[in-house]
């Protein structure tokens, strides 16, 4: 099967295609455009600037995705587009373009759960069968969920306020740090002390495993405006602490409430296969290694894919396509875009879960 995807949901255009053969799926291009130069001026993704953007390009992604994969149209077997959850402009920019390649080229396309494409990557890079427990960690989510099957997610806690990676932009922001914030307070943090300023770790006192960071984000507010006023201004060493600092706590959250989530999948009955991590915020190494110590303590294995399928990218969606494909889920030529679509929409409760 080769497939191309499509994605579009966020400020990043991207197109891919992949191979599924009898010994695995290849990535045979993974085309990401991103539009973080259009949006610097405005200290965040303007939603219309983006949409256009995409419609702008995405005929260019697709192109180049075939070129570098060297196949042609006719050698592809589907198509699957992010239809949701996300910028509703770009969604839809996204799910026109893939809607006039099928018209065009006549193949089945299926719409995707962007939040699908994240969750199911670890299955694209690591031999890893249904159920798996799995941490999501984006730009805009964070939540425990037991994979079961492509379309079926069971969620066990989240977020009650902010995502890790709206939390590490806005940060990053507030030290005078480029977007995205990830990836920069990562290489900050690197030469920083983590132990030097206290900041919280909300809502770890608190059974269960939801999250929260919108209080650790003030925190690092307020720590910074205590530097500041000690030096005059925002000194090198105090950032690099202060992304240390940060850093270390979202690892701390993230680590300890992992561990309560194996042990909620383990009370409900099953043993835990394994744990995997995906989305943007997986690409950071200290929380990875820190994940990976937890496992290694749990007995349980560890699955997180190349950082370059943790953000955003079409390979994911392509194999969420594929999956789709494999599991007999019809293909859907009247696909819709979605502003809002939970990925556990109509899955019951795990026991026990307390949420
Ligand atoms: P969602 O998937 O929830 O809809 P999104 O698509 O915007 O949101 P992703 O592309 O999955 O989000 O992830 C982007 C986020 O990941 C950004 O907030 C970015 O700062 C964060 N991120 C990327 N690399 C790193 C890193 N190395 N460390 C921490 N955070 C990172
Ligand atoms: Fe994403």
């Amino acid at each position: 099967l080769i497939f191309l995807g499509l994605e579009s949901s966020c400020d990043d255009s991207a197109a891919a295609v992949l191979c599924e053969g009898p010994v695995g799926t290849r990535v045979l291009s993974s085309v990401v455009r991103g539009q973080g130069r259009l949006h610097a001026a405005f200290g965040g993704v303007v939603p219309e600037i983006a949409a256009r953007a995409h419609a702008e390009v995405l005929d260019l992604c697709v192109e180049e995705a075939l070129a570098q994969a060297g196949v042609g149209p006719e050698k592809l077997n589907g198509l699957a587009v992010t239809a949701g959850p996300g910028l509703i402009g770009g969604v839809l920019a996204g799910v026109m373009t893939a809607k006039g390649l099928a018209a065009a080229t006549g193949l089945p396309l299926w719409g995707v759960n962007h939040l699908a494409g994240h969750a199911l990557t670890p299955r694209l890079t690591d031999d890893l069968p249904f159920p798996y427990l799995l941490l999501l960690v984006s730009g805009g989510h964070c939540q425990f969920l037991i994979a079961e099957g492509p379309d079926h997610f069971r969620r066990l806690g989240g977020t009650i306020d902010d995502a890790p990676g709206e939390a590490f932009d806005k940060v990053a922001k507030l030290l005078g740090l480029p977007q995205p914030g990830g990836p920069e307070i990562e290489r900050e943090a690197a030469q920083g002390d983590p132990r030097r300023i206290p900041l919280p770790r909300p809502l770890l006192d608190r059974e269960g495993c939801d999250l929260s960071f919108s209080g650790l984000k003030t925190a690092a507010l307020r720590a910074r405006d205590a530097l500041v006023a000690r030096a005059g201004g925002l000194r090198e060493s105090d950032r690099r602490d202060l992304c240390a600092a940060f850093q270390l706590a979202v690892a701390d959250i993230l680590a300890e409430k992992s561990r309560r989530a194996l042990a909620i999948y383990r009370e409900a009955g099953p043993e835990v296969p394994a744990l995997a991590v995906a989305g943007g915020v997986a690409a950071n190494g200290a929380i990875r290694a820190r994940l990976q110590d937890l496992c290694a303590r749990e007995g349980v294995a560890f699955v997180a894919p190349p950082l370059a399928l943790c953000t955003d990218n079409a390979a994911m969606i392509a194999w969420a396509g594929i999956e789709r494909a494999r599991a007999g889920i019809p293909a859907d030529p009247a696909v819709v875009a979605r502003p809002r679509w939970p990925l556990d929409g109509d899955a019951a409760p795990l026991l026990g879960a307390g949420k």
